[in-house]
């Protein structure tokens, strides 16, 4: 893994001149969260950008409005049965409408300078790879296919070419503080955690805590699975299987802490004791401006910091009795194998369900323990060899999960 994610890395810090004022981009996933804020920054500066594919799952408004709105050469609608209430809205318009997975894939293969990948879960390791082949620059918001598959998709992004930018904001901090130069004077990383809106409560309180209280995250505006991925701190978890792709320094040098202030998103501690650090607004156009423009940097509509106003900034170390999802996550990346990909997929299952009231809050970390107790007695850690084996292992630990929903 290592290797071949340094080369990706270094490809990335290898300044490319200037490509001009016009990029061509796509937004895999542009009515999302992440895709919103990507829409916003090219709405403020649209002679920078030659759009080339906007997609949707099935919002087929937002969607048409912002290919539009951005002259898009094409939209695509995920599920199948809009396209023709897509058609129908983008007639006349100029802009083509595609549908179903082969339209997501078609799409994301389009030459492109910069894809987005801003799909949410698994769903969008398909056509981020298609992304990922035509060798563009891909500002990668999924962490759910680095998770998943991640050797597969380092090695292939060095095959294509293709640069991966961070935009989580953890890892843009580090790409940040760092740029490409992943080596041995780096003694740890640190990804910061807000702790969610449940840090102070014990885990009899969190028990019977209500899918809208999950959803009420105290600094960032997010979709719903990541907001409640960060109340059960299993997204701080799927970062560090992310950052152990982005900078291969080593799983023992990487770690996270909780800073419930949301303004320092990553730390670099150096052999020499020194700490390297990015501080911002919980606000993703930060990281999102800084991956489409780079190497250069532009400005963007976010706060400015007023420290002085903030007055503190606090830092606790991560409570893994209480929120035992994280230290699943470090366990599922510590056998490696297909433990990842169970553990996603098995987490997806059951944050789909507590957001439908079908399962307890804590109940989604009991959920995914069983589903990897299972995988590990069906001996199911050998790593996948192809994204075939990876869908295979994502499908079993779907209908693995599906029954322990209700027996849960
Ligand atoms: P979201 O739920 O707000 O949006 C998801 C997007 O994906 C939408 O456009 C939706 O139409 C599309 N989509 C959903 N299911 C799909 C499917 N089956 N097929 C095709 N398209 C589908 O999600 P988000 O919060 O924007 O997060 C997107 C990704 O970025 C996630 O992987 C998340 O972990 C990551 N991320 C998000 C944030 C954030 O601030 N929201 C921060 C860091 C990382
Ligand atoms: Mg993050």
């Amino acid at each position: 893994m290592n290797d071949r994610a340094s080369v990706s890395i270094s490809a990335a810090a290898a300044a490319d001149p200037d490509k001009g004022a016009c990029r061509r981009l796509s937004i895999l996933g542009a009515t999302g969260s992440v895709g919103q804020s990507t829409l916003d920054l090219i709405y403020r500066d649209p002679a920078a950008y030659d759009v080339v594919a906007l997609t949707a799952r099935t919002n087929v408004d937002d969607l048409a409005a912002a290919a539009i709105r951005t002259r898009a050469a094409c939209a695509v609608i995920a599920d199948e049965s809009l396209y023709g209430a897509l058609k129908e809205r983008l007639a006349g318009t100029g802009v083509e409408a595609l549908a179903g997975s082969a339209g997501l894939v078609e799409a994301a293969g389009r030459p492109a300078d910069i894809v987005v990948a801003a799909i949410i879960g698994f769903a969008g390791l398909r056509p981020t790879l298609a992304a990922v082949d035509q060798g563009a620059t891909i500002a990668l918001a999924n962490k759910e296919c680095l998770v998943a598959a991640g050797d597969l998709f380092i090695a292939r992004a060095a095959r294509s070419g293709a640069r991966i930018l961070p935009v989580d904001s953890e890892h843009n901090a580090i790409f940040q503080a760092i740029g490409g130069n992943v080596d041995s004077s780096i003694a740890e990383i640190l990804l910061t955690a807000s702790g969610g809106p449940f840090r102070t409560r014990s885990y009899e309180e969190m028990k019977s805590v209500t899918p809208a209280e999950a959803l009420k995250h105290p600094n960032w505006s997010m979709g719903a699975k990541i907001t409640i991925d960060s109340a059960t701190l299993m997204n701080k978890g799927l970062e560090l299987i992310e950052a152990a792709y982005l900078f291969p320094v080593g799983m023992e040098k990487l770690g996270a802490i909780v800073h419930p202030q949301s303004i320092v998103h990553g730390l670099v501690r150096y052999v020499d004791g020194s700490v390297l650090a990015q501080l911002g607004p919980a606000d993703m156009r930060a990281p999102l401006s800084y991956c489409l423009n780079w190497p250069r940097r532009t400005r963007t509509p976010c706060d400015r910091l007023d420290l002085a106003a903030l007055g503190s900034l606090t830092f606790e170390p991560v409570d893994r009795q209480r929120f035992p999802a994280f230290g699943l996550a470090l366990a599922a990346m510590a056998s490696g194998g297909a433990m990842p990909v169970v553990l996603n997929a098995a987490n997806e299952i059951a944050v789909e369900s507590f957001l439908k009231e079908k399962l307890g809050f804590t109940k989604i970390a009991d959920l995914v323990a069983e589903v990897l107790d299972r995988a590990e007695s069906e001996n199911l850690s050998q790593a996948p060899a192809s994204i075939g084996d990876v869908l295979e292992i994502d499908a079993w630990a779907r209908a693995c999960s599906k029954p322990l929903v209700n027996k849960l």
